[in-house]
């Protein structure tokens, strides 16, 4: 594999595999075809659509990108939202068929668990003063999924504080007006209802789950135990050290390894592509599992 620069002049290899994005599908802020354009400016070769807890988004990124015929491949995942010990753990499905029974049953009722739960977030936000919240981030999802990103949105346009992660701080962590526990599946369900869709199960960014090192070797057990494939050991924004600590575990567990910006929107710290790299050692997730990788003749972007 070639080492190529990708449009920051970080080294990467080629074809750049960036496993984690979202769309408008839930609280990214670019269309389904508005992602993939950008993915293909920023040199990606295979890009997983992850929205949390829909697959909407997928179809309207094929679409676009047959016709408009881009070098890029979409690998159709989805983020699920589970919970597991009182921890709100995210587990990425690669490679899904969306269409599957198990899939779709799922989702409806991860939807479900988003729509209770942004009534009762907007009630609690009434109490505090803060009214329409429920028809405010309604409007900003536009049929998408309901996430905590659009309350944060709406709480920014109404001048409750000035940027997102203030008002996470403020409003909606755990503990703080906005926030409301919901009731996710298990890691367990998630990773069966991948599995029965034909995809692999990746846990999500482990190192930002505020967890003690005990605590994140529990984890990644209990997610090996159910049958879960890789980790995410390679994310944009992370310390060199969180990286190879993720490294170890993937080795260690005997886990594949993922990389993925967790893309959701044009800003300084976050991009599509942008140093994604796995340390050596480790096998990535699509060497494992060659089935993630674009069939021979799907065009792509490849190391030039
Ligand atoms: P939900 O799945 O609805 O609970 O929403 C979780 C989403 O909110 C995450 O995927 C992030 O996009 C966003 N989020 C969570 N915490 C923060 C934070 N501290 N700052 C900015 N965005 C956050
Ligand atoms: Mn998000
Ligand atoms: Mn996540
Ligand atoms: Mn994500």
């Amino acid at each position: 594999m070639g080492q190529q620069s990708n449009a920051m002049n970080q080294l990467t290899d080629y074809p750049l595999y960036d496993l984690h994005s979202h769309s408008q599908a839930s609280d990214g802020l670019l269309t389904p075809a508005g992602l993939v354009a950008r993915a293909v400016q920023m040199r990606v070769s295979v890009l997983a659509l992850t929205d949390h807890d829909t697959v909407a988004g997928i179809a309207p990124a094929q679409q676009a990108i047959a016709q408009q015929q881009l070098p890029l491949y979409l690998l159709p995942g989805v983020e699920i939202s589970t919970l597991w010990e009182n921890h709100e753990i995210h587990i990425v499905g690669l490679g899904i068929d969306p269409q599957a029974p198990a899939m779709k049953q799922l989702l409806l009722n991860q939807s479900m668990c988003r729509q209770y739960r942004a009534e009762l977030i907007a009630s609690r936000l009434e109490k505090a003063q803060i009214p329409g919240a429920l028809e405010g981030v309604m409007a900003l999802a536009a049929g998408g999924a309901i996430t905590r990103g659009h309350f944060a949105r709406f709480l920014v346009a109404q001048g409750k504080a000035s940027n997102i992660s203030q008002v996470f701080k403020n409003y909606l962590a755990r503990g703080k007006t906005g926030y409301v526990p919901a009731q996710w599946c298990t890691i367990k369900q998630a990773i069966e209802a991948i599995h029965h869709s034909a995809g692999r199960a990746v846990l999500a960014h482990p190192g930002r789950y505020h967890l003690s090192a005990k605590w994140l070797k529990r984890l990644v057990l209990h997610f090996r135990e159910q049958g879960g494939e890789a980790i995410e050991v390679a994310q944009c924004q992370q310390a060199p050290a969180e990286r190879s600590q993720l490294a170890q575990y993937a080795r260690d567990y005997d886990l594949a390894a993922s990389q993925g910006s967790d893309f959701h929107q044009p800003c300084a710290w976050i991009e599509l592509g942008r140093k994604l790299w796995l340390p050596a050692g480790v096998d990535a997730v699509w060497t494992r599992y060659p089935e993630l990788q674009p069939q021979p003749g799907t065009a792509i972007l490849e190391d030039q």
